[in-house]
């Protein structure tokens, strides 16, 4: 087979899929489909070979392939980059000023907040977003928001496979204006494939992400509910969080019957073990390519985040003059409030992604070591990072990727 045509195999193969649904949109109609693979986690099926201009667009923006900020362009001007969080232009803790938004959201319903101000004030057609499906309480589908009520419906986290980019081409046709919300693997490949599609800079008026620390299989919420004593066939609805912050993962069955959990033995004891891959090697943990990015601004304890019930706090950076012209006006406009924040202040809540820059590089160099391959990053300051790790962590951090990529099927 051709590089082109093993492109999406391999990306596969070596578990380098993050399951964005990019190839989907890329390809001809119908030839890609994404699907839940036997491991639980979405993955492209393929029917037959892409042409060659399509398989060197997704050799560049699949992010199972390639990651990477492009070169400064002499005399334009930057965002500051910080090795850490990459492109800042503002740091700010706030949530949005809607109660319901904010008690629905997953942190303080930031995202919801200015999703719902640009539709409402009219600077986009829709939100392209992911929300749970209308047939399946435990899949997540994209949703086309067109009011407030379709963006609290989709409000709050769902730790599960999501493809938002397998509709990309749908929604490009629809030739309105649109902000996107997608995972960080999502945005990066959106900024990415925009590159080569001049729609995207056309109509997609913002690009909003999220921190994410990986995207759990299907099989931690099918143990999680286990866990719980639900029974996944009589489901009515199921919520990972919020409803509160951090909330409770929630079932209800169709006979009445509630299960709830926290977040710290939801997230904490289930669902984070059950990572695909490229989640643990990914370099971007914080969505370095959006235009505006929300995580928990959790309060600390002990240097570590304490999860205790409280009205919801999210952090919230914008990342290019974009995000920042986006988030100041939605604070004018009464969408959203919001503090500024020393950047310093970013590692006390978010010490997981910390750690994670710090070490994906010796998980990466673990890959490749084990003879897998490793998806090409590009200016992520890794290196860097590396030099700042704790050497025993990252020595033992490289040793467990290599016996896991060595021994496991990705
Ligand atoms: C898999 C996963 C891992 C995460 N890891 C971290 C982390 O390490 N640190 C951290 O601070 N925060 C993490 N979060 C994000 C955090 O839970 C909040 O989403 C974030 O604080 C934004 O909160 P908000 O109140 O502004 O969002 P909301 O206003 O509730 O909006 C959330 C948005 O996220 C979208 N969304 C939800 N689930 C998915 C999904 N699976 N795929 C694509 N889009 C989705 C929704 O469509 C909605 O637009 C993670 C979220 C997910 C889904």
């Amino acid at each position: 087979m051709s590089a082109e045509g093993s492109l999406i195999p391999n990306v596969v193969q070596n578990g380098l899929c993050a399951g964005c649904g990019l190839c989907e949109a890329v390809a001809d109609p119908g030839v890609i489909q994404m699907r839940i693979s036997s491991e639980g986690y979405l993955r492209p099926k393929q029917q037959a070979p892409l042409s060659a201009s399509q398989a060197r667009v997704l050799a560049d923006a699949c992010p199972g392939a390639h990651v990477g900020h492009a070169p400064a362009r002499s005399g334009a001007s930057a965002p500051a980059y910080h090795p850490l969080w990459g492109p800042l232009v503002g740091v700010r803790a706030g949530h949005s000023l809607d109660a319901e938004i904010r008690r629905q959201g997953s942190s303080g319903g930031g995202i919801s907040a200015v999703a719902a101000w640009l539709l409402e004030s009219g600077q986009v057609d829709f939100i392209a977003q992911i929300a749970v499906s209308r047939d399946d309480p435990l899949r997540n589908d994209l949703q086309v928001s067109t009011t407030r009520a379709d963006i609290l419906a989709a409000a709050g986290s769902r730790y599960a496979p999501s493809a938002p980019l397998a509709g990309l081409r749908q929604l490009l046709e629809r030739g309105q204006r649109f902000a996107f919300v997608g995972k960080p693997c999502d945005v990066a490949a959106l900024r990415r494939y925009g590159l080569h599609d001049p729609r995207v800079g056309e109509l997609v008026v913002a690009m909003i992400s999220f921190m994410c620390a990986g995207i759990p299989s299907l099989h931690g919420t099918h143990e999680l509910l286990a866990k719980l004593g639900a029974d996944r066939k009589q489901l009515k609805s199921f919520r990972y969080r919020g409803d509160g912050w951090p909330g409770m993962a929630r079932a209800v069955q169709h006979d009445g019957q509630v299960f709830e959990t926290d977040y710290n033995s939801s997230w904490g004891t289930v669902l984070n073990r059950h990572l695909q891959f490229r989640c643990k090697i990914c370099p971007d943990g914080t969505g370095e390519f959006a235009d505006i990015v929300c995580a928990d601004a959790w309060y600390g304890k002990d240097g570590y985040p304490d999860f205790a019930e409280r009205d919801g706090r999210s952090l919230i950076l914008s990342r290019t003059a974009v995000g920042e012209s986006l988030v100041t006006r939605a604070m004018a406009a009464g969408a959203l409030a919001a503090d500024t924040l020393p950047a310093d202040d970013i590692a006390r809540m978010q010490p997981y992604q910390v750690n994670r820059k710090q070490m994906v590089l010796g998980r990466v160099i673990a890959t490749w070591l084990a003879r897998r391959q490793a998806p090409r990053y590009r200016r992520l300051a890794l290196l860097r990072n590396t030099l700042n790790a704790r050497k025993v962590e990252w020595l033992r951090n490289a040793w467990g990727t290599f016996r896991r990529a060595k021994g496991e099927s990705l």
